[in-house]
């Protein structure tokens, strides 16, 4: 029997997801040429499959898939229109919207799931299935532009007619046919906001974005953040939703209505000192239960002490000199003398020329010596710091 695409729309509604299409699992071979020049131009990360044919082959992932059912989840949630405020609070970093809710990953798998159960109950199982959240080798935007959940905009995100760009992908891998959706036309106005946006110049041509100045990539990079582009990092700890907020396919996004019900775990704009003095046990209960979770509690605190040198603050200093002292991890102390040389001021100087005397390590020493010889910015607003959370939708 061949599931109807009605019938598996109806069927993912009652999973609680809002979005889903189908297509064929064909091998995605329009698209070789681009992965390969990705990857001869060197626009890969170490967070994807090197290899392009391994990204366009659903068969190797499920011997005998027929279909795959894309799901996408919105995530514009409703948050608190009060931003917090008052200065004496200390600076405050920002969160991507995608990283302010419960880990997606974990939302979409339970709920592709759910669906799962639903269609072996309608096709009278057994059905052999694999669910690939985010952790695919496959281009998960392209299948869901293929099956008609959004368009492509020249900023590489996934536009959908109804939550705009804030969508969560994942896929269903079937050895079923499944009635196929129509892929989605492009409207795609081609306005240049998205680049225009982008402080790092990112996005290098109209739908080609180069991951090593992509400001969300930065944040979850491992290791040290390239000394030119912690500036534009601004406040940001966790992804960056610039080049989305400026496009107009997204002024009319609408929030979900299975969101209604959510709250964030991790705020738009946490404060960023007490991140600094995170257990272990407080990062699990609190971002490790966010998409923001799995690059662990000391990325994001590299990314809290970046923020502090772009903060303008000069509290932040004390906190910046604990590290750069008594820190036993180098990744942190290096991005604090270098928050330290941004900050300036006699303060800053001083805890920079003491660390000279026991620091041991030569890539920090580097660091401090490059800090001290950094131009002071005391109280000068930074490049990209949040100016706010332009609208709390
Ligand atoms: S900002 Fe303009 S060019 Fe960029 S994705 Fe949106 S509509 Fe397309």
């Amino acid at each position: 029997m061949l599931l109807k695409l009605d019938k598996l729309k109806e069927l993912a509604a009652c999973a609680g997801l809002e979005l889903a299409g189908v297509t064929e699992a064909g091998p995605l071979d329009h698209m070789l040429e681009r992965l390969q020049r990705r990857r001869s131009e060197g626009r890969t990360t170490p967070f994807e499959e090197q290899e392009p044919l391994r990204r366009l082959a659903p068969e190797e992932l499920l011997p005998g898939c027929r279909s795959i059912i894309v799901l996408g989840l919105p995530y514009l949630f409703p948050e608190p229109r009060q931003r917090p405020s008052g200065k004496s609070a200390g600076p405050r970093g920002l969160v991507s919207r995608l990283a302010r809710g419960l880990d997606y990953h974990v939302v979409l798998e339970h709920k592709a799931r759910e669906l799962l159960k639903l269609i072996n109950r309608e096709l009278a199982g057994p059905i052999r299935s694999r669910i690939l959240v985010d952790r695919s080798p496959l281009l998960e935007k392209e299948l869901a532009r293929i099956a008609g959940l959004g368009h492509i905009g020249a900023n590489c995100t996934l536009i959908t007619p109804r939550y705009g760009s804030f969508v969560a992908l994942g896929t269903i891998l079937l050895d079923r046919e499944l009635e196929r959706s129509a892929p989605a036309e492009s409207s795609c106005r081609g306005c240049g906001a998205c680049r225009e946006a982008c402080p790092t110049g990112a996005l290098m041509e109209p739908f080609i974005l180069n991951p090593a100045r992509c400001l969300s990539y930065l944040t979850q990079a491992p290791g040290i953040v390239p000394a030119e582009l912690r500036s534009y990092m601004g406040g940001r700890l966790y992804g960056c939703d610039l080049c989305q907020e400026v496009c107009p396919e997204n002024r009319k996004a609408l929030q979900p209505e299975s969101g209604k019900a959510s709250f964030p775990f991790f705020p738009a704009e946490p404060l960023l000192l007490p991140l600094l003095q995170l257990t272990r046990k407080e990062f699990d209960q609190t971002i490790g239960l966010t998409a923001a979770g799995w690059r662990g509690k000391t990325i994001l605190q590299r990314n809290a002490v970046i923020a502090l040198g772009n903060c303008g603050d000069p509290a932040a200093i004390p906190a910046l000199a604990k590290i750069l002292k008594n820190d036993p991890r180098p990744l942190l102390r290096l991005h604090a003398a270098w928050s330290l040389g941004r900050l300036g001021g006699t303060a800053a100087r001083r805890h920079l020329e003491n660390s000279r005397l026991h620091e041991t390590d030569s890539t920090v020493l580097a660091e401090v010596n490059a800090a001290l010889s950094m131009q002071p910015t005391p109280g000068r607003a930074p490049a990209v710091f949040p100016a706010a959370n332009r609208d709390d939708r």
